[in-house]
């Protein structure tokens, strides 16, 4: 056992499982490094972290997670450039929305310096574990969740925060086609939507299930009053081009702050693209998709960076969107990447 500077304590592995894995076939966070960072909330304050092996932790079965789901998480990535230093992207807007999610699910906020501090020990002593090959990071999950016990409705008096790492590889979707979504929501007025809450994943899957019945991979969400307007795309923020503009869905109590999609906006006005952030009618992309002036539909987020959708449903019909030469989200996806991996200036200082 070791104490850092930040009195973090280690205790390291005593066989690692890196051997084990197979970096040229990677799937999206399904193995995990040698060590995680686990962080106990007791007696009103966040206690000092401690690295331990990566390894099933236990609970009693009253934990409020397990009946109430107080549970928020995040996800991001650490890259390794060419010079095999490594890079995270904009971690402390990570840091923030967690404390976002915190408050509203009436979790205790989370230092920041137990965040970073905790996040980049971890990720120094399984730095091995970073994958080299293009496209290829590690996948990073900080979560907190309800340790507390007790049937009591209310919040709990324990918490963990959890720090697991994953060596994934390209989140290849490929081109997706996606349903309009009508009946269901995942968010509305009030609620809890902007959060990176769990529930809110939990409630997707049915809707998303049903889709998927119907030979679509993920629901497009639109708004919970009239389903009138394109709110998000599954798990990612959505951007919509009509003509030479692209649009996407200012944030509100409803849709997640992405930080993909808060970095497209200002690398695509870089590149020229006329942007605008506002309300998207379900009605006006079916208009476009009919007239042709609807050009490219895409996801945005950590894992993918960009998901182009190939095809929407709605009522019914299906609208395919044209193949395009080059896309705003080829450029945009390679701009991001190439900041990411340290191979371009990093114009908005977004690189840590
Ligand atoms: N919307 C939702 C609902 C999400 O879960 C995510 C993934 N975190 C996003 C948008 C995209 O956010 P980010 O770009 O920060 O990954």
């Amino acid at each position: 056992m070791e104490t850092t500077m930040q009195n973090i304590s280690i205790e390291k592995t005593e066989k690692t499982k890196i051997d084990q894995v197979d970096f040229d076939n990677l799937a999206f966070g399904s193995v995990f490094t040698d060590h995680m960072l686990v962080c106990d909330y007791r007696n009103g304050a966040w206690e000092v972290p401690q690295i331990m092996p990566y390894q099933a932790i236990s609970l009693e079965p009253s934990a409020k997670i397990f009946h109430y789901g107080q549970s928020i998480f995040e996800g991001m990535k650490a890259y390794k450039d060419a010079d095999e230093k490594i890079w995270l992207f904009r971690p402390l807007e990570n840091h923030k929305r967690l404390n976002i999610s915190a408050k509203r699910m009436a979790i205790p906020e989370l230092p920041e310096e137990f965040f970073m501090d905790g996040l980049k020990q971890l990720i120094k002593l399984d730095e091995n574990w970073i994958p080299k090959k293009e496209g290829s990071a590690l996948y990073i999950r900080p979560f907190i969740f309800a340790t507390g016990k007790g049937f009591h409705a209310s919040p709990a008096d324990e918490y963990k925060f959890i720090i697991c790492l994953a060596p994934s590889g390209p989140y290849f979707s490929g081109k997706v086609k996606v349903l309009i979504e009508e009946k269901y929501s995942r968010s509305a007025n009030g609620g809890v939507g902007f959060a990176k809450a769990g529930g809110n994943y939990a409630g997707q899957f049915f809707p998303t299930q049903l889709a998927v019945k119907k030979g679509y991979q993920q629901v497009i969400w639109t708004d919970d009053h009239n389903h009138e307007f394109i709110e998000e795309a599954g798990a990612m923020n959505i951007f919509v081009r009509i003509n030479d503009t692209l649009i996407t869905a200012p944030i509100s109590d409803r849709i997640l702050d992405g930080i993909t999609r808060k970095s497209i906006l200002p690398i695509a006005e870089d590149e020229g693209i006329t942007t605008e952030v506002r309300k998207i009618t379900v009605g006006e992309v079916v208009e476009a998709a009919k007239n042709g002036s609807l050009k490219e539909m895409f996801g945005a987020g950590t894992a993918a960076v960009i998901s182009p959708i190939a095809t929407f449903g709605y009522r019914e019909v299906d609208y395919d969107l044209p193949e395009l030469e080059s896309s705003f989200a080829s450029r945009l996806k390679k701009r991001i990447i190439d900041i990411q991996y340290n191979r371009a200036e990093d114009l908005f200082g977004w690189r840590h």
